[in-house]
């Protein structure tokens, strides 16, 4: 079972697929976007000059849909400034200057085993601690995980999937967590379960890590709590890990157009959510902390990293050995669906996974020719929609047309622009579209 459209781009997961999650030094200085997740920008519960605590709630929104902001770090908070944002251009941060000494251990997972017992957990404590925990959707949504798992009896979870197909290039930090930390994921979806009194747990992997698989199925069978759970073997296509995509793969379910999966009864959770998810519930812990891959053939030392959310992208690179002579392009995420960056000082999000550099090789000199109707874009588009008729909106300023044409339901995954022999940006113009009516609706600064 599969998805229909889709692509499949080179995964070039060699570079870094062996390298294990390393800890970093604590950095220097970090910046705390206040936006960085779907729904209601925090509000900063500090000042300048105080000093800061690690796992300090440093930022908050009343709303609902919204998470908190905690220090990684203990320090002093230097301003609370713009800062370049990776999707916005420029946003609010809160800059903390780490204290030279006194630092805590720095948290690093992979302290869960089979043993782990979910019975003194209660559905509220699970809801509270992950909204206390500030998790938001890690895999790049960045919805707020809290309301996710909300249970609403008018609309019960049937099948919860736990999202291990890492699809896009080069990324392999969820796969070395998969491989790391596989008790911690598997806590992560047990405790989801619970909150949603829910036992049909899917854990979606995609056949290019048979090793993965493999632990997970020992895992599974060790664990009582992980009782009943099912590995979902994939095909290697891009994007599997599309929640409509993985959805359709695992249950054969179709997730209505403009729609979300709990409509249809179906919660997907990436695995490193999952895992912070155990981390919250278990240890107390508040999300300040991510797996990051730093890779492509313009990093001169790949790797994968458990990263303080605000660190400089720039900061990464130099743990990775830094920037080869050949160098030409940064993205914060992967090829597919990351942002390029042009200021390394930009800070990594919750939702950052992946820092991905290419070299002038890597990169396509792009000249957009005219469209010649040939309609691989339609074909390549994973949910059925027309990526042509909405670019050509866009340009032409059209946003009510583009609209109409189910502009917002793109998930951006690239696939059009990938397969497009006449190099038409159609992802870019996409992106431009939505960010054009968001400003016109005023739920985005311009
Ligand atoms: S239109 Fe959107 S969803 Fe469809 S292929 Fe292009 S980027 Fe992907
Ligand atoms: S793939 Fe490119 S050339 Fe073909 S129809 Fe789509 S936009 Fe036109």
């Amino acid at each position: 079972m599969t998805f229909k459209g889709g692509v499949h781009p080179a995964d070039s997961k060699k570079l870094s697929s062996h390298c294990a999650i390393k800890p970093v030094p604590v950095p220097k200085q970090l910046s705390i976007m206040l936006s960085q997740h779907i729904g209601a920008i925090c509000t900063p519960l500090v000042n300048k000059k105080d000093a800061v605590t690690a796992g300090q709630l440093i930022a908050n929104a009343d709303a609902f849909v919204s998470a908190p902001l905690h220090s990684p770090v203990n320090g002093i908070v230097k301003d609370i400034a713009l800062c370049s944002h990776p999707v916005l251009g420029r946003a609010q941060a809160i800059i903390i200057e780490s204290s030279a000494e006194n630092q805590p251990k720095q948290p690093y997972p992979a302290r869960f085993d089979s043993t782990f017992d979910i019975a003194p957990f209660s559905a509220e404590q699970i809801f509270n601690a992950v909204r206390n925990a500030g998790i938001v959707g890690m895999g790049g949504a960045g919805f707020p995980t809290s309301v996710k798992i909300k249970a609403n009896p008018q609309a019960p979870i049937k099948d919860i999937i736990i999202n291990a197909c890492e699809c896009e290039p080069y990324i392999t930090c969820d796969y070395r967590m998969m491989i790391e930390w596989t008790y911690q994921i598997l806590a992560g979806a047990a405790l989801i379960g619970k909150t949603l009194n829910c036992g049909n747990i899917y854990i979606g992997i995609e056949c290019n890590k048979p090793d993965a698989i493999e632990i997970f199925e020992k895992a599974i069978k060790a664990a009582p709590f992980a009782v009943g759970m099912k590995i979902a073997p994939l095909h290697t296509k891009y994007p599997q890990g599309g929640e409509r995509q993985l959805i359709k793969a695992v249950l054969n379910k179709n997730v209505p157009t403009g729609g979300v999966p709990p409509m249809i009864g179906v919660l997907v959770s990436n695995v490193a959510t999952a895992a912070a998810i155990a981390e919250a519930v278990a240890m107390n812990s508040p999300l300040t902390h991510r797996a990051v891959t730093v890779s492509g053939h313009g990093i001169k030392n790949p790797g994968n990293f458990y990263a303080p959310i605000g660190m400089a992208v720039g900061e990464l690179i130099e743990l990775a050995g830094g920037l080869k002579d050949n160098a030409v392009k940064v993205i914060l995420g992967g090829p597919m669906m990351g942002f390029a960056v042009a200021d390394l000082s930009t800070p990594l999000t919750k939702t950052s996974g992946a820092v991905t550099v290419f070299t002038e090789n890597d990169i396509v000199k792009r000249k957009e020719t005219a469209c010649i109707r040939c309609g691989r874009c339609i074909a390549g588009c994973p949910i059925n929609i027309n990526p042509t008729k909405i670019a050509h909106a866009v340009k032409n300023n059209m946003l009510d047309i583009a609209q109409q044409y189910y502009l917002s339901a793109c998930i951006e995954c690239g696939c059009c622009t990938y397969i497009c022999p006449a190099d038409i940006e159609l992802t870019g113009y996409i992106k431009t579209g939505k960010i054009l009516v968001a400003r016109q609706k005023k739920l985005m600064p311009k």
